[in-house]
């Protein structure tokens, strides 16, 4: 019947409407042709925001204080991408790292000041190592302070640009890490807010990551460190397990994907913004009233 071909015809329309989308999809690629700079790079997080950067059309600068697995990482991502060797607590690095994007690809579009450490000190204020918090803020604080700035300096002149960070939830909210590590992650939060509020007058957004515990190279030097006795699969189960979200364990993957978001067009309204990547860990605590006897 005549009902039977229109709905036949309406099937075969929403086949090829589909095919149509996801065909596009493939050739529209989000950072078709940008050039990303991203510190860290050579492992975890930086690593997979790197990879999918690539597949998404961008050519990636991998810079890191690693030498070889940096230069290794590049080789694994493809023709793509390329290593530079960084400590974001030299100046004269970032700037020579943001200079190599320019003469190699002629602009920067995305810069990921990605590159932190945590550290392991006593948890109280009382006993801080001063040495060691100021080698932290080096990195984790003034080395991202250095990057954009650099960042800064080749983006104002083209009036475009998407600067991205990594805080952390442990400076969302106390407690989550000792002071110096969430002091550091805490500034990271704050410095977005300070950058975004002068570079929106030249069309530049900036924006930082929050992720939740991921089982990383660091992270899974101090789990070593605090479980000795057990294997590494068990400190990788230890550091899923601390997460809220039932069926999900936060990965590097998860970071790489708020990123690519934040640095496309998708987010061309986006900046001064701190996109918490933690399944809702930081934006709750379950309130358990004490039962009468327990009432003191
Ligand atoms: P990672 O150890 O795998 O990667 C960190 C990278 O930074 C390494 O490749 C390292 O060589 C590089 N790096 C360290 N010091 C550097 C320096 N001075 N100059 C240049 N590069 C340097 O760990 P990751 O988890 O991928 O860490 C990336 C970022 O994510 C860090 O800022 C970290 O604080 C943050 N973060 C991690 C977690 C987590 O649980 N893994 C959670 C929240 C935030």
């Amino acid at each position: 019947s005549s009902n039977v071909s229109y709905s036949n015809s309406r099937a075969l329309f929403a086949e090829n409407f589909h095919r149509l989308l996801s065909t596009q999809n493939q050739t529209r690629r989000k950072l078709e042709d940008k050039v990303a700079l991203i510190t860290g790079a050579a492992s975890g997080i930086g690593k997979a925001t790197a990879s999918k950067f690539i597949s998404n059309g961008a050519k990636v600068i991998i810079a890191d204080i690693q030498q070889p697995l940096g230069q290794q990482t590049a080789k694994e991502l493809g023709p793509n991408a390329s290593f530079i060797e960084c400590d974001v607590t030299k100046e004269s690095d970032i700037s020579s790292a943001v200079d190599f994007a320019i003469s190699k690809y002629k602009q920067l579009d995305i810069m990921y000041n990605n590159a932190g450490i945590a550290c392991r000190t006593p948890p109280s204020i009382v006993d801080l190592d001063m040495a060691l918090f100021d080698k932290v803020m080096d990195i984790n604080v003034r080395g991202i302070v250095a990057g954009i700035k650099h960042a800064a300096r080749v983006m104002i002149p083209r009036g475009a640009g998407s600067i991205l960070c990594t805080a952390s939830v442990t400076g969302v909210m106390g407690g989550m890490a000792q002071h110096t590590y969430s002091i550091s992650k805490c500034a990271v939060i704050g410095i977005v807010k300070s950058m975004a509020s002068e570079l929106c007058r030249h069309g530049i957004r900036v924006n930082c990551i929050s992720p939740f515990a991921i089982p990383t190279a660091f992270v899974m030097e101090e789990m070593s460190e605090i479980y000795a006795d057990v294997d590494a699969q068990r400190h990788v189960d230890i550091v899923h397990n601390a997460g809220v979200l039932k069926g999900a364990n936060c990965e590097p993957n998860d970071v790489a994907n708020a990123a690519l978001f934040l640095a496309s067009d998708n987010a061309k309204y986006v900046s001064g913004h701190n996109l918490v990547v933690d399944g809702g860990f930081t934006s709750f605590k379950t309130l358990e009233f004490p039962t009468p006897d327990q009432v003191q």
